[in-house]
């Protein structure tokens, strides 16, 4: 029987042979990544991507901007990517929060150890274990693995068996089997929403065409291989 870590690699390997690399996050700057991490919750990448160029034609993507901007005006910018009286809400208190604890240095809050900034950013209000790690990866480069609906569909049909559905099963799952390495942990995360979002679909996944059914259980008994 294979060991977890040559399965989950098999996986990595065979995503990445089809999807090719990804090149997440794509953000120019540590506040674009941030607010691309909040506006993603519940959103697809084409609404988010439409409300950061509106951010940034206005010249809003900065920390003293987002403070300083009225709730209203944001909240029409960002109208593209849903919830978005709350995600107003959500950003401005990133913004004031690292005025008040980093004066305003976005480095000085993602150069802290791993465990120290994934709980300082799990203490601001609007930031979940997601939100979080996606910042902790794709904006402080340090190795956390980031779970999301897409992964934990995937797993699930491919019937890696985790004993509950709660975020921190699935996370320790990879990074008790994989090394610790931004690099593949930022591709890996990346090829699985990628393959969800195109061939693992909610309903009607595209099995004939996936490049992991003869792996994947949901996959062998849809298209019996
Ligand atoms: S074989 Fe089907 S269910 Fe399994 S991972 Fe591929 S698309 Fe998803």
């Amino acid at each position: 029987m294979k060991s977890l870590n040559t399965f989950l690699t098999d996986i990595y390997r065979r995503l990445l042979n089809h999807h090719g690399h990804q090149y997440w996050w794509p953000g120019e700057s540590d506040v674009e990544i941030v607010v691309g991490a909040i506006l993603t919750q519940g959103a697809n990448w084409e609404a988010v991507s439409k409300s950061i160029n509106l951010l940034k034609q206005n010249n809003l993507l900065n920390l003293e901007s987002l403070r300083n901007v009225g709730d209203k005006q944001l909240a029409e910018l960002i109208k593209a990517s849903i919830y978005f009286n709350q995600k107003t809400k959500k950003i401005k208190a990133f913004a004031h929060h690292v005025f008040e604890k980093h004066n305003g240095d976005i480095n000085n809050l993602l150069t802290q150890d791993k465990d120290s900034l994934r709980m300082e950013l799990l203490s601001i209000y609007g930031i979940g274990e997601e939100t979080a790690d996606d910042i902790v990866l794709y904006s402080a480069q340090k190795p956390v693995f980031v779970i999301d609906n897409y992964t934990k569909r995937i797993l699930n049909r491919i019937g890696i068996s985790v004993e509950n559905e709660r975020y921190q099963t699935y996370q320790k799952l990879f990074m008790d089997n994989l090394d610790e390495d931004v690099s593949l942990f930022n591709e890996y995360h990346a090829l699985l929403d990628e393959h969800a979002a195109t061939i693992c679909t909610k309903s009607n996944p595209f099995c004939e065409k996936c490049c992991l059914n003869d792996i994947c259980l949901f996959g062998i008994k849809n298209i019996d291989i």
